[in-house]
């Protein structure tokens, strides 16, 4: 009876989360057709690559970073690409009036805003922390607080068009990394900001989404030149990955998971046995002294 229900249990458990998942809506690409958004960081990288699949889609789309020579170029393609409009503003997050100035501008621009996609991320090192406090609160300003800034802006707006907020975050963000730990804080911040933000929502019945997205290993530019060298691991391709965020968003998913083999599966040992996932972290990395290196 013992083995049975063993087995029943696990197995029932499959069956639940089978039915509840198929059981959920599908993404359509109509779902974005027509809306007006906000992408940060989408001079390159996933942000770029969120912007062209938005453009497909035949949103309104307002994208920002510093470079305005990559703006411009990224804006032209998603005009090529069917964008229903396409605008660009250059500033850096570094400065919360200007992070509130791109918000101020959706208004006037697109007239509303219906999704806030916070992709933009500062430059940091990869290597043993430096003791540098100066850099955490540089990075924490840039990776948390702007994104904190546009939320607070955007809320009026969001709330008139029962919008989204995509916050664009990492298994950095969900446990200890080595070797990023000002970036691992500024994501572990966004995580208790913007979750303990969706419990208040929920008790005020604001119909605005949050969808915190959990990123692995990506092949953008930057993130293959700091880590690929070190990481036993082949990165995923960035304009999946950015199809991937849009589809959570779209559905108006509380997580996202990408992939979700080296992100989610992971993490269901965060509780159990936070240990052994803290070992399996840190045998991604190919170190000196350690077997393949
Ligand atoms: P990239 O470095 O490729 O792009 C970062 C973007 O942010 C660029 O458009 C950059 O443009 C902009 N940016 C950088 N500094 C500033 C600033 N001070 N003010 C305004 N904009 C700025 O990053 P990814 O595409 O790799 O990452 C996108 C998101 O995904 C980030 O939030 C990252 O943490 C997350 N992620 C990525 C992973 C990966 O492996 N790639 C893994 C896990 C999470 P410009 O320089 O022109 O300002």
């Amino acid at each position: 009876m013992g083995r049975l229900q063993k087995i029943l249990i696990p197995f029932l458990g499959l069956v639940l989360a089978f039915w509840f998942y198929s059981a959920r809506e599908n993404f359509k690409p109509e779902m974005l057709k027509g809306k007006r958004v906000i992408v940060t960081g989408a001079s390159t990288g996933i942000g770029e690559q969120i912007a062209y699949h938005l453009a497909r889609m035949g949103s309104h789309i307002l994208i920002t970073a510093r470079t305005e020579a990559k703006l411009q170029k990224v804006v032209e393609r998603c005009l090529e690409l069917g964008a229903a409009s396409a605008q660009y503003i250059s500033g850096t997050m570094e400065d919360m009036a200007f992070a509130q100035h791109v918000v101020r501008e959706a208004e006037t621009l697109l007239g509303g805003l219906d999704m806030l996609i916070l992709n933009h991320v500062g430059a940091s090192y990869f290597g043993f922390f430096d003791g540098d406090v100066e850099h955490v609160r540089k990075l924490l300003e840039i990776n948390f607080l702007s994104y904190v800034a546009m939320t607070t802006t955007a809320l009026p707006m969001l709330k008139e068009s029962e919008g989204s907020i995509v916050v664009v975050s990492s298994m950095a963000g969900k446990v200890g990394f080595p070797f990023t730990v000002p970036y691992s804080a500024t994501k572990f911040a966004l995580d208790g900001f913007f979750s303990s933000l969706r419990q208040e929502f929920s008790i005020q019945s604001i119909n605005v989404s949050i969808t915190l997205c959990i990123l692995g290993f990506i092949n953008t530019e930057r993130a293959v030149r700091a880590a690929a060298e070190v990481l036993r691991e082949v990165p995923a391709p960035r304009d999946e990955c950015a199809l991937e965020i849009l589809k959570g968003a779209a559905l108006r998913r509380r997580e996202l998971y990408y992939r979700y083999s080296s992100t989610r599966l992971p993490l269901l040992l965060r509780d159990s046995a936070a240990e052994l996932l803290d070992y399996l972290v840190r045998s991604r990395y190919r170190l000196p002294g350690t077997p393949g290196t």
